[in-house]
């Protein structure tokens, strides 16, 4: 079997950082790929085979597994070839497959401004390594190796690129703490962003070169001397620095080349973290620290996890150099990062990553799918700044969601289902209730509290989202249920004016067909259209009536005569019955002795039946219901308490009555929809509310709908039993 482009390469790195690693699974990967392959060539000429090849060395270079190693020679397959995800599980195995489709899906994302692409990679870069972080990293090795061989892009391409490894892959590479990538990313972003710079760069940096290294290996030599009187086990070499950091050194702090003094960094690597100390002190006390300059990592870790204590010294010859000293460990994790997991897995050490609580990466993503409250505390640790203006949510079920900074739970509800958004009357975050106000923060796990009977959005929940489709969403919502509101509104208007003054006409003027012959003339196109002109008051039932009147002469008429026979018939009927004095019923009232009179309930305090009740004979607009006690009644004169008449309450089943109720209550977040969400559980209709606060206290007037007393005693009670609330009274 002939072995090309790299092969051989790639099987020496994989048996020396695993020389138990499964090589005939990883040949026959490379044999796969390279027939899928087949005919498929680089810019440069070359057979594409070899991408893939260099790829899976990156990657065995980083430590990490076979599944990982297969998977970056496979990843172009299922991308660029017929093969499928399928062929990959049947062929090799399910974990394989995986990582390739995650990778895959990387690739294919597609979209239309560049905002929106790298807002949706981010995103889905978050959702693969919430997975499998390997996925990110086959992503990094595939995109390094893109880096290395785009010298045969056009320019335009090999600057886009560029442009986008800075802002997107280096920084990633930065917070999985692989170093080692970012480093060489960087330095590659650079060289084909500002060419000239970099090729300065170069050329100057090596020239100082030779100077350099006699000077550092002074300095080493003088340590050396110092370190082996502690009999300490320990490592030293000099690392020259990364292009792009003295790069950005020099654009940052706007110096040039020559006062850029630690070019190269000396490096000190020992056993334990306490030798780590013991070697600081005896650098110090060789040179002179600059003062400010002396960083502990080690006790205050990078977000990456990166350790190390770094300190900036006065040299033998008055110059200025860093050194940084940490443990062989924790080296290792500066320059492979989350890498690291699999190095130590792999050497039989995983036992010591695991212990030490720093290379449990892999766990803790995968607890981040299983326990979210836990996962917040991971996510601080790895607080993506590259996320800055976004922030990742999570569903109950863990699924991730992204939303720009500053998002509210109703963003997050919209964002989810339009529904779960009109329907949303609170929201828990990590299991504690939050006002729709809250700003989202990443790692919140999110959960919806939703009503059939919610009242819906209101104008005011515009204020409360950020992002424009929850907005729009509820701006549809609002323009089409107003509509409905100011529907059922009209219709209900025109029904108890009838009912009040045309008792026993209804058939004729609440006829939807009688109506839609009529609303023409009233410049309205339908019988929906004139309910909702009535609802918001640009035609009055009066007028309806009025025209309906004379269109239905007739039909009045003839229902006149019937009616009132029958009228008279049941009055008569009843009175003999009862053989005292003739009654009307009129809504749910009778008045003893009195016939073909008004009757209104009092707005002061809208008695509703089992309340006692006293009738108030008005000067020309018939009775007017009054609760017993209410203050009105109270502080008549005597001279009006002659107009006061007994009333009864009967035949109410059927109707309705609004109340006034008064609620008092701590204000605490979300105490208003509370109250709203019981209410409307309780199956009873909200005419109004108005909510205002006063120094803590939320003050709430409510108008609903109760058929009767009990029906009110029992929603009263509900809301008095909801916490935080002080009081409820009717006035
Ligand atoms: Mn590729």
């Amino acid at each position: 079997m002939s072995h090309q482009v790299g092969y051989d390469d790639l099987i020496k790195v994989v048996l020396e950082n695993n020389p138990q690693s499964n090589t005939v699974m990883i040949e026959e990967a490379y044999e796969f790929a390279r027939e899928m392959h087949e005919g498929q060539y680089r810019k440069s000429g070359e057979p594409y085979i070899i991408h893939p090849v260099h790829v899976a060395i990156i990657l065995a270079d980083l430590g990490l597994d076979d599944n990982a190693i297969a998977a970056g020679l496979l990843h172009d397959v299922v991308e660029d070839t017929d093969c499928s995800s399928l062929d990959l599980e049947r062929k090799f195995n399910a974990e394989v497959a995986f990582l390739v489709e995650g990778v895959t899906k990387l690739d294919k994302i597609q979209c239309h401004s560049k905002e929106e692409r790298q807002l949706e990679s981010y995103r889905k870069m978050f959702v693969a390594m919430a997975q499998d972080v390997r996925v990110i990293i086959i992503k990094l090795a595939d995109r390094l190796h893109n880096m290395r061989t785009m010298s045969f892009q056009s320019p335009e391409k090999q600057k886009r690129i560029a442009q986008e490894t800075l802002e997107i892959y280096s920084p990633l590479a930065d917070r999985l703490g692989i170093i080692k990538l970012k480093w060489e990313l960087e330095d590659l972003s650079l060289r084909y962003l500002e060419p000239e710079i970099y090729y300065d760069l170069v050329e100057r940096i090596s020239m100082k070169r030779q100077e350099r290294l006699e000077y550092i290996d002074e300095v080493i030599r003088d340590l050396k001397i110092e370190m082996n009187t502690m009999h300490l086990q320990y490592e030293i070499a000099g690392r020259p620095k990364h292009f792009y950091s003295i790069y950005r050194k020099m654009i940052t702090k706007h110096k040039s080349l020559d006062e850029i003094y630690d070019l190269i960094a000396i490096r000190v690597l020992v056993n334990t973290v306490q030798d780590c100390y013991i070697v600081l002190g005896l650098v110090h006390s060789l040179w002179k620290p600059v003062p400010g300059r002396i960083k502990d990592y080690i006790a205050m870790p990078k977000p990456n996890l990166y350790q190390s204590l770094h300190t900036t010294v006065i040299g033998p010859r008055g110059e200025r150099f860093e050194i940084q000293i940490r443990t062989f460990e924790m080296h290792q994790i500066a320059e492979y990062g989350v890498a690291a997991h699999w190095l130590y897995k792999q050497n039989g050490n995983s036992e010591q990553a695991t212990d030490s609580g720093q290379l449990n990466w892999l766990q803790k993503l995968k607890e981040l799918q299983q326990d979210a409250v836990d996962s917040k505390e991971f996510l601080d640790n790895i607080k993506l700044e590259i996320f800055s203006d976004t922030v990742f949510v999570f569903s109950p079920a863990s699924e991730v969601y992204e939303l720009p900074t500053g998002s509210s739970p109703l963003d997050f509800a919209y964002r989810v289902h339009t529904e779960i958004g009109n329907q949303c009357v609170g929201a828990k975050v990590n299991g504690k209730i939050v006002p729709f106000d809250y700003e989202l923060q990443t790692g919140d796990t999110v959960e919806i509290l939703r009503s059939k009977n919610s009242r819906g959005p209101n104008s005011n929940w515009l204020k409360l989202v950020k992002t424009p489709q929850a907005k729009n969403k509820i701006r549809t919502w609002l323009k089409k249920n107003k509509r409905e509101e100011n529907l059922a509104k009209g219709k209900e208007s025109l029904e108890h004016y009838v009912k009040a003054h045309h008792e026993g006409a209804e058939s004729v003027f609440l006829n939807v067909e009688n109506i839609n012959r009529i609303c023409g003339k009233l410049g309205y196109k339908s019988a929906d259209d004139l309910y909702i002109g009535i609802g918001v008051g640009g035609v009055s039932a009066l007028q309806v009536v009025n025209r309906m009147r004379d269109e239905f002469k007739a039909a009045l008429a003839e229902l006149k005569t019937v009616d009132e026979d029958e009228i008279d018939a049941q009055l008569n009927a009843k009175s003999n019955r009862r053989s005292g004095p003739a009654k009307k019923n009129i809504g749910g009232i009778t008045i003893h002795g009195m016939d073909d009179v008004g009757v209104k309930f009092a707005n002061c305090c809208k008695p509703v039946p089992g309340d006692p009740i006293v009738g108030y004979i008005t000067r020309g607009s018939g009775i007017t219901v009054h609760h017993r006690e209410c203050k009105n009644i109270q502080n008549l004169s005597e001279k009006d308490r002659a107009r006061l008449i007994e009333v009864n309450w009967e035949g109410y089943e059927n109707s309705v009555y609004e109340v006034k109720i008064f609620v008092e209550a701590l204000d605490r977040p979300k105490i208003t929809p509370d109250v709203m969400a019981l209410i409307n559980d309780s199956q009873v209709h909200i005419v109004s509310i108005t909510s205002r606060v006063k120094e803590h206290m939320a003050l709430m007037e409510i108008t609903v709908e109760v058929g009767d007393l009990q029906e009110l005693n029992i929603v009263m009670e509900k809301i008095n039993a909801i916490p935080d609330v002080f009081a409820v009274r009717r006035d």
